[in-house]
């Protein structure tokens, strides 16, 4: 990644021209640095400004945009997050309010920061959010370091466990706690879930996500082996298995391991796994067998934000939502923030511009 500068634009009838304040290095963001996403074959223009999981104040209002999507009044200066994707309202999953899975959403992605309004993404000083976007004015009692990573990881896991059906008493596991895992974690406890146990190697994550709610962890220095832990994972839920798994890994190899620690009716979600290409092998009787399943998730609905956003709020001194954040980089340093965030060094690494 390099520094260019382009002229701040003024913002179109509904658009908004944020400051940005906070952004987070996502996973997502890692595997597009690593070379992960098949440039060929997505046709992306480049070059482009990375990062989606953000938060920034408002710096000018396009004509005609004096609310925010909860019917907050809006004006210069207040703090935001917004939903960093745009889908198209009119396509079969938009009209089935399923907005998440729209074939035709504009994300970051989609356009080469050359072309104007420029700012697409939130490694940057400014940002632009597209008119139609759902944005939320961000509570007083939350700092921008809490509700960077709400417009990503946090919904994401609000609105996927809500997919998976998560009921009061349900066990579930988590396999990797990085930010979307220890986020995970909250979600499932606050859903009303019985056992919540996070599977990772790092030891101050597994911390951290004990401070998020876990009931138990299971650290992979002290089960290297899969059989282990699948076994683990039965005597702390009763001999039964889980109800929900979790994937925030976000690697294939640990799908079947997962799989295997679902009791029978268990869902597997699979949020994680981002890279085409990479695949595991099945036996799809086990989930005939058991009555499983494997739900998929991308992206999240507007409501989901506001939820996660409300949730934040309502338990800000219950959970150390200041503590995923746990390492900031000046603009300047994004490099050297996406190789320590690679390298695992740190639970979520943040650019402050
Ligand atoms: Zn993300
Ligand atoms: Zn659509």
């Amino acid at each position: 990644m390099r520094i260019n500068e382009y002229p701040v634009c003024e913002p179109d009838p509904g658009g908004v021209v944020v400051k940005m304040t906070v952004a987070n290095v996502c996973g997502s963001d890692l595997h597009q640095w690593r070379g992960e996403f098949d440039v060929e074959k997505f046709g992306r223009p480049y070059p482009q400004i990375l990062g989606h999981e953000m938060t920034g104040t408002v710096h000018q209002l396009g004509e005609g945009i004096s609310r925010d999507t909860a019917g907050q009044p809006l004006a210069e200066g207040d703090r935001v997050i917004w939903r960093y994707f745009y889908p198209c309202g009119t396509c079969r999953a938009c009209l089935k309010k399923v907005t998440r899975a729209c074939p035709n959403a504009r994300t970051y992605l989609t356009s080469s920061c050359d072309v104007a309004p420029h700012f697409y993404g939130a490694f940057g000083d400014y940002y632009y959010v597209r008119p139609g976007a759902a944005i939320f004015k961000v509570p007083d009692e939350l700092s921008d370091t809490m509700v960077a990573g709400v417009n990503c990881a946090l919904s994401q896991v609000v609105g996927g466990l809500q997919l998976a059906g998560l009921k009061m008493g349900d066990n579930v596991v988590i396999q990797g706690a990085g930010g979307l895992g220890v986020y995970a974690t909250a979600i499932a406890r606050e859903l009303g879930a019985g056992q919540v146990i996070v599977i990772d190697s790092i030891p101050s994550r597994l911390e951290l996500a004990r401070g998020f709610g876990a009931d138990a962890v299971v650290d992979i220095e002290e089960f290297p082996d899969s059989d282990m832990r699948v076994r683990r994972v039965q005597e702390l839920t009763d001999g039964w298995g889980a109800d929900i798994v979790a994937e925030l890994v976000g690697h294939p190899r640990v799908c079947n391991e997962g799989l295997r620690m679902l009791g029978r009716t268990g869902r597997y979600l699979e949020i994680g796994n981002i890279n085409p290409g990479l695949t595991y092998e099945l036996d799809p009787s086990y989930l005939v067998f058991g009555n499983r399943s494997i739900l998929g998730m991308v992206y999240y609905e507007a409501e989901h934000l506001a939820q996660a956003l409300d949730l934040m709020r309502r338990t800000r001194d219950k959970y150390p939502w200041h503590k995923v954040v746990s390492d900031t980089f000046p603009l300047e340093h994004i490099n050297e923030a996406f190789a320590a965030a690679d390298q695992g060094k740190v639970t979520r690494a943040a650019i402050v511009p």
